[in-house]
């Protein structure tokens, strides 16, 4: 689906820049509000943060889990798999791991070396491979081949950390939850809603600013934000359509030509659209 700007104005706050006939887009400087936002009450974060979700729902109407996968073992399997590795080529890899390995039986007396092989591509793959042969086991014996749909029972399983549980709960349970990857907690640092380091922490923090029915689809847009626009060393600032609201505008590049070369993805048309350009 594709979202016009003047459907973003209706839809959610108004865009960082609105271009007019007359007037040139153009990024708003944000510092005025940086000082105001030094004494930012948690009511004021409350709502700029959810306004800020607002925002990126216009941005990624379509935001959703970058692995492909048809059941939860499917997910489980595919985000165990991502870990130092590209989404892009773990759906490289599964396609033909899953037809081999159906079920979580299949895991579980799997042929390492063979489900090495399968694996390799994806990196690290002796200890994925363990994690996969462990997984199935554990769902064999302890939960008759199916994915428990709890966060504690999850994170019990071999290769499933809080946020591989997360992932499983939201998008193949459509259980809330906040993935708290690299993407996320980058730019929810640079967005001040929190400044904890440590995941749990994150995870946390941002379930006490944002409506919990919000947090999966929450983090889909910030990790494609992420990806997109706000870079880990050369933001699109320039062009993000977050600025008025971001207390870190000018982290990067801030000129509009330059920032919109920076923007990645099949949304970029979209994203700059939205900021008038
Ligand atoms: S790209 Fe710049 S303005 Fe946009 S969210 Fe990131 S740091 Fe803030």
């Amino acid at each position: 689906m594709r979202v016009s700007p003047s459907t973003a104005a209706v839809s959610g706050p108004a865009p960082a820049v609105e271009a007019t006939d007359a007037q040139p887009a153009a990024v708003p400087a944000p510092k005025r509000k940086s000082r105001v936002r030094q004494a930012e009450t948690q009511l004021g974060l409350t709502r700029r943060a959810r306004r800020m979700n607002r925002t990126l729902a216009v941005a990624f109407p379509d935001a959703h889990c970058e692995l492909d996968f048809t059941t939860p073992l499917e997910l489980a399997v595919a985000t165990i798999l991502s870990a130092q590795c590209t989404d892009e080529r773990v759906n490289l890899t599964t396609p033909a791991l899953f037809a081999k390995y159906r079920d979580a039986r299949a895991y579980a007396e799997a042929n390492r070396a063979e489900l090495e092989e399968y694996i390799r591509p994806t990196g690290f793959f002796r200890n994925k491979t363990s994690s996969l042969i462990g997984l199935g086991q554990a769902l064999v014996e302890r939960f008759d081949g199916e994915l428990p749909h709890t966060l504690d029972e999850l994170v019990q399983l071999p290769g499933i950390g809080r946020k591989t549980a997360n992932v499983i709960l939201g998008n193949a349970f459509g259980v809330p939850g906040i993935t708290v990857d690299t993407h996320f907690g980058r730019l929810v640092r640079r967005w001040a809603w929190t400044t904890e380091e440590d995941p749990v922490k994150v995870e946390h923090a941002i379930g006490a600013i944002i409506e919990r029915k919000e947090w999966t689809m929450l983090s889909h847009r910030v990790i494609f934000h992420g990806r997109r626009v706000c870079h880990s060393r050369k933001p699109a600032c320039g062009v993000c359509i977050l600025a008025k609201d971001c207390p870190s505008f000018g982290v990067g590049v801030t000129d509009p030509e330059t920032a919109a070369k920076l923007v990645k993805g099949p949304e970029a048309e979209h994203l700059l659209e939205l900021v008038g350009r």
